[in-house]
Formats: structure tokens, C-alpha cells, sequence
């Protein structure tokens, strides 16, 4: 029997069938109440998720889309501290690059953040910080409550790419001073890759840049959408849209803090699974920083070959993610995000206890037995 392979993946994640179907229709056009209705649902689950009453968009384009929105519109000719301790805080940096004098606030991927090196870089007139609260590449969580203080005290914009914690893990961008926020629809939504949400705060609206991007324009998407029904401004990804709107209805049927928790349940299973092999986690912690809730990286033992795991996991139909960048070979990631539940993180599991062994490596206990006591 052919079975499509299930991706525990980073994103993007398996899809329900709703949202799947949500996409297998004729063509609607998207200058009519139909499509303003679509927008509007999402955009009104997306505000809950963000935990923001601020202005909410979605953008035709993938997560990158969003972070090179926020910067291109905020970001042109300022001053823009980036911290970066993974790959994709690494990438804010490089846009960043683009369109303003960025400087780095480097710690090795996975480390914490150096608020220290933050604060002076405020100090000295940074006028926009940028951070990724779930830095996927290296599975850690980063303080964004502390940076967002930060930022206000020196009166910086605060950009948060919360690409893979909004719609998993706790998120409170009111609450915590973020001005701009991004999602990408493929990765906690559960939805299908190349949409982007972003929301943008009042006190952002007025810094906004005179010289905006044409086609990642902002201020032309706040038009196209506080008509009388929601457009965008130029033609959508309309069947994204659908799959997106029936993604954010699930959520809402799930209710946002259900899933919350099962997130970090499913994730504190895959942990739990690695401590008892005897693996360590990648992240070096402190006080400020914790594991991420929707991804895990877990260091490779010594002998354990990054690609002959991975094929031996494969074979059983279950894709894991790797290391990316320096971190390839070191680390392997597993994904919780999206609709898993305890069978598809127990199969998981299972197949990698398989693989570590067939390798070689002799685990310490039964990581299976100790994610199952974790789900159970
Ligand atoms: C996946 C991801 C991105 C990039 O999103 P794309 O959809 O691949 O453009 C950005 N930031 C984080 C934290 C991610 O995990």
C-alpha cells in the first residue's frame, strides 16, 4: 500500500483533511464578499493567536516574505540591531542588511541571547530590534518578554519572527511590545506552504518608511483591507486562503490553549525520549531561555552518521529533519507542530530508537517507554 510519508518536519506538517479539501474547488474571485470573508475569518483566529488587537495581514509569499515585509517597511536607512543565534535570526540579519545598517548581536546557534551586547546596541541608537522567538534551526525559545522591554526602554520598533511558536506555543505580542509579528502558514497553522500573517502595532504605523517596498507594501495592504469586504491588493493566493481559513477554524474548534498544551506535551514526550537514550539536547540554556515547544534538536552521538539515520528512519515512512548550515551532521530535529498527537510522535520515536541502535549506538533506556509516560 502507498502511504504518504509522515513528515516531523519543521515545517511543513501534514495537513487535515479539511484544509486539504478546502483547497479542491473552482475559482473564486477575490474582489467579492466571499473572498472578504475568508480573509476576515482568518484574520480574526490569527489576532487570537498573535495575542494582538493590532492590525493583521496575510501576505502571498512564505514566511520570508513576512520578515522581508517588516523590515522593508520599518526597517529602510535605520539603525537595526538583529540578534542572531541560529539560522534564522541569521536571515533577519541578512535583510536587514538590505534595506538598513544592521548590526549583529551574536551568540553561537543555540546559546542565549547576549542582552548585554542588545542593550548597548540600544544605547548607541538602534531604532529597531529584531529577534525569532522559536529559533527552529537550533530548537531553542528565546526571551522575547525581556527583549520587548528592552526595546521599549530605548524606544525601538520590536520585529518578532514567531514563524514556529505563533499557533503552538504561547505568544502574547500585546502584552510584550511586539510591534510587528510574523507567522508562515506552513508550520504550527498546519496549513499549506506560501502564506505569511503579519501585524503591525499603531506606534509602528507611524515609523513607517516613506520609501516602502511595491509589491510587499504595508500601508497598501491596510487599505486593500478596511474596506467595506477585506481585500489584498493584488491577487491572492486565493486556494491558500481556503486551506487557511479552514487551518484557523481548527484552531478556534481546538481552542488556543488546548492546543498550547498539547504542543508542549508533545514536545516534552520527544524530550524525554532523548534524555533516556543518553542524548543531549542541543540548546545550552540559562535562566532567561527554554527548550522550544514545537521543534527538538537533539546532538548526534559520536559514530551515528546524520544521513544513515535519517534513510533507516525514512524507510518507515517517517521524515526528521537534520542540522542546517555548521549544524549539519551534529543534530537532528524532530518536528511537533501542527495536528500531531501521541501516535505520530510514539512512531517517531520508535523508528528513531530503531535507527540509533542499528547504528550502533547503545541508548540508555527505553525512550519510547519514557514518552509514552509522558503522553499516557
Ligand atoms: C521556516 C522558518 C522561516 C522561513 O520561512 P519560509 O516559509 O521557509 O520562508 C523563518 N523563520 C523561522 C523561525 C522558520 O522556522
Amino acid at each position: 500500500m502507498e502511504k504518504e510519508p509522515l513528515l516531523m518536519l519543521p515545517g511543513p506538517v501534514p495537513m487535515p483533511e479539511r484544509v486539504r479539501y478546502a483547497m479542491m474547488r473552482q475559482a473564486i474571485n477575490h474582489r467579492s464578499a466571499e473572498f472578504g470573508a475568508v480573509y476576515a475569518d482568518s484574520v480574526r483566529v490569527l489576532k487570537t493567536v498573535f495575542g494582538t488587537a493590532n492590525d493583521l495581514f496575510v501576505i502571498s509569499g512564505s514566511g520570508t516574505a513576512g520578515m522581508e515585509a517588516a523590515v522593508a517597511n520599518f526597517g529602510r536607512d535605520k539603525e537595526i540591531a538583529c540578534i542572531v543565534n541560529g539560522k534564522f535570526g541569521e536571515r533577519l540579519y541578512k535583510i536587514s542588511q538590505r534595506y538598513g545598517k544592521a548590526h549583529e548581536i551574536a551568540s553561537a546557534w543555540g546559546t542565549p541571547v547576549n542582552l548585554a551586547a542588545l542593550e548597548e546596541q540600544l544605547k548607541a541608537g538602534a531604532e529597531i530590534v529584531t529577534l525569532v522567538h522559536n529559533e527552529t534551526s537550533a530548537g531553542i525559545k528565546n526571551p522575547a518578554p525581556e527583549i520587548g522591554k528592552l526595546a521599549h526602554k530605548y524606544d525601538a520598533l520590536f520585529v518578532m519572527d514567531g514563524i514556529t511558536s505563533i499557533g503552538g506555543d504561547l505568544v502574547e505580542s500585546d502584552k510584550w511590545g511586539v510591534d510587528i509579528a510574523i507567522v508562515g502558514s506552513q508550520k504550527c497553522l498546519a496549513a499549506p506552504a506560501g502564506l505569511a500573517a503579519i501585524s503591525v502595532s499603531s506606534r509602528a504605523w507611524e515609523r513607517l518608511s516613506k520609501n516602502p517596498p511595491y509589491y510587499l507594501d504595508l500601508a497598501a495592504y491596510r487599505k486593500s483591507a478596511s474596506g467595506k469586504q477585506m481585500e489584498t491588493p493584488y491577487t491572492p493566493a486565493v486556494p491558500l486562503f481556503l486551506a487557511l481559513r479552514e487551518a484557523c477554524l481548527l484552531i478556534e474548534e481546538e481552542g488556543l490553549a488546548n492546543r498550547i498544551a498539547r504542543h508542549q506535551k508533545m514536545s516534552a514526550a520527544v524530550r524525554a525520549a532523548a534524555q533516556e537514550w543518553g542524548l543531549s539536547l542541543f540548546p545550552k540554556l540559562d535562566a532567561h531561555h527554554t527548550y522550544s515547544a514545537t521543534v527538538t534538536a537533539v546532538s548526534y552521538p559520536d559514530g551515528i552518521k546524520d544521513d544513515e539515520m535519517r534513510a533507516l528512519i525514512k524507510k518507515m515512512g517517517i521524515v526528521i529533519a537534520g542540522g542546517q548550515d555548521h549544524l549539519k551532521g551534529k543534530i537532528f530535529r524532530i518536528g511537533s507542530m501542527g495536528a500531531v498527537g501521541a501516535p505520530e510522535i510514539l512512531a517517531t520515536l520508535a523508528a528513531t530508537q530503531y535507527a540509533l541502535k542499528k547504528l550502533g549506538y547503545k541508548t540508555h533506556g527505553d525512550g519510547v517507554q519514557a514518552a509514552a509516560e509522558v503522553l499516557g
